[in-house]
């Protein structure tokens, strides 16, 4: 092979669970690649020798929860490239913004225009994830197509990697459990991982309750190996914690030993109460995915649309916020990277492309800084919880091309005053 680099990491702590590396390297990238790594290469003419010492060194980081469908889904759907390569991160999952009516437009103008890698779970909803799926009356059974949507899945496996619907109270309350099982449907004909929100979305329909605890336990049977139970540490009722027991329902457990699994969703929902309990009862998320959309986080513009929405938040995260919550909450630095890495490229079947970092392969690697502080992390119901670590997103290379991480997304690190 010609080495040529044009580019080189140096000194770096690289840490790629797909390859079981951890240790202080060299990564040599050139014609959007990488061409070497090794514990020292040389650097003469080299054009760009970046000094990483210090610094964690990752394979691009997958954020499997994205809301991206830029004003076609209205203020739900944030910049690609402000979630992706501004924020460190090389491939973005938009989940269940782009539906097989409004697909074109998300492959031209979405997929196509972003710097960023862009991917999707297509809706299983015709309408898609129109003003955050604000109205339920667009999300009902009569509302779904399976043979369209099979067919739009099938025709972009480049984008289309899994389906996408919810398991909720306020849905439930009106077509039972309908429409999961077509997007149940769409997913086994379109042989691709269904994505499953958990946690209450719509208000129940008036004079109807719904246990949340039963409709837990009539949905994770329907799940299968490589479907996804996202949520698990939702504030609202309807997650992986019992509202009966106070303990995570026994059946969750059945679905992960078949090989369901976790993706945290962090969003304006994630509640510290809810992750301690359930990493305490054992469960270790397999994939992060931010939930980041227009409602959950601010672009600048305080409004009443924004601040009505039942999603608004005003806890600042995003993905490296959210590995640092894990972080605080006693995972294990190498386990919370595979949670951005190697993880979710197997839940894309994109082992081959991403996830890794290794010579041959595209080019996609974050650099992240472990800062040590005395820091304060908060959710939305008004917990906050003392971190001494953050993980904060320095730059990426997307396919060679170096993005630094100055998008308006990424939250300052605060720093707590001394009491
Ligand atoms: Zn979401």
């Amino acid at each position: 092979m010609n080495f040529a680099p044009d580019l080189l990491l140096q000194g770096g702590r690289v840490i790629d669970p797909a390859a079981g590396r951890d240790g202080i390297f060299d990564v040599a990238v050139g014609n959007g690649q990488v061409l070497a790594i090794a514990p020292s290469l040389p650097r003469e003419g080299i054009n760009s020798v970046i000094d990483v010492s210090g610094k964690i060194v990752l394979p691009g980081m997958i954020d499997t929860h994205a809301h991206i469908y830029q004003y076609v889904t209205g203020k739900f759907g944030l910049n690609a490239d402000m979630v992706g390569v501004g924020s460190g991160v090389t491939t973005v999952v938009d989940q269940g913004g782009p539906s097989c009516m409004t697909f074109p437009g998300f492959r031209a103008f979405i997929a196509d225009a972003a710097k960023t890698r862009v991917l999707c779970f297509i809706s299983a909803y015709l309408v898609g994830g129109l003003e955050g799926h604000y109205y339920p009356e667009l999300y009902g059974p009569e509302q779904v197509n399976v043979a369209h949507t099979v067919r739009v899945a099938r025709e972009n496996p480049d984008l289309v990697r899994g389906i996408k619907a919810h398991a909720e109270i306020g849905g439930a309350s009106r077509w039972g459990l309908d429409v999961i099982k077509l997007g149940k449907q769409i997913a086994r004909e379109a042989g691709l991982p269904l994505y499953i929100h958990l946690g209450q979305l719509w208000p129940e329909k008036p004079g109807t309750h719904i246990d949340p605890d039963e409709l837990v336990r009539e949905l994770v049977p329907l799940m299968d190996a490589g479907d996804v139970l996202a949520h698990p540490f939702t504030r609202h009722p309807g997650g992986f914690i019992s509202t009966e027991t106070g303990e995570v329902h026994p059946i969750v457990w059945a679905a992960l030993e078949r090989g369901v699994t976790v993706d945290v969703g962090h969003g304006s929902h994630f509640s510290f109460d809810m992750a301690r309990q359930t990493l305490k009862a054992g469960i270790k998320p397999y994939t992060l995915g931010a939930d980041m959309h227009g409602y959950n986080v601010s672009v600048g513009s305080a409004d009443t649309e924004r601040s009505q929405n039942p999603f608004f938040g005003v806890a600042p995260f995003n993905l490296t916020n959210a590995m640092s919550k894990l972080l605080a909450l006693g995972m294990g630095v190498t386990d919370i990277i595979a949670t951005v890495t190697s993880n979710p490229a197997k839940m894309l079947g994109k082992t081959d492309e991403i996830g890794t970092i290794a010579p041959g392969r595209v080019a996609d690697i974050s650099v992240l800084e472990l800062r040590d502080g005395n820091f304060e992390l908060a959710d939305n119901s008004g917990i906050t919880v003392a971190a001494s670590q953050m993980f904060s997103p320095l730059f990426c290379l997307r396919a060679g091309q170096t993005y630094a991480a100055t998008s308006p997304l990424v939250p300052p690190l605060t720093e707590r005053l001394a009491a």
